[in-house]
């Protein structure tokens, strides 16, 4: 009996959350693309491998120490909102990066 109402209530109550992941954006995601396109311009980092693997692991590995920053795309003044974001952001997202760029080339998964 319990189980029938569950199951009626579930049905009645009809929550759509598939469109949840595609209207969250990480903008902490497009910093650390961007910082690690600049870092790897640099001299310093020329002898660094760029295939696929390397730059995943890079971006993945700061982007497990670098706080996330969800944004709903539907909210207004997001622009405003990132560059407060990215301000507080930036700095350690450069020594987390930096770091991410030299553990990844000295342990290349391949
Ligand atoms: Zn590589």
């Amino acid at each position: 009996m319990e189980y029938t109402f569950f199951q009626l209530k579930e049905e009645e109550r009809k929550i759509d959350l598939s469109v949840i992941s595609e209207k969250l954006k990480n903008y902490t995601e497009e910093i650390v693309i961007e910082i690690m396109e600049e870092l790897l311009k640099k001299d310093e980092f020329s002898h660094v491998c760029t295939c696929e693997t390397c730059l995943l692991d890079i971006a993945s590995y700061s982007l497990n120490r670098l706080p996330a920053g969800y944004v709903a795309s539907h909210q207004g003044e997001i622009r405003t909102r990132i560059r407060e974001f990215e301000t507080q952001l930036k700095v350690d997202a450069i020594s987390t990066i930096t770091e991410a760029i030299k553990t990844v080339s000295q342990n290349p998964r391949h």
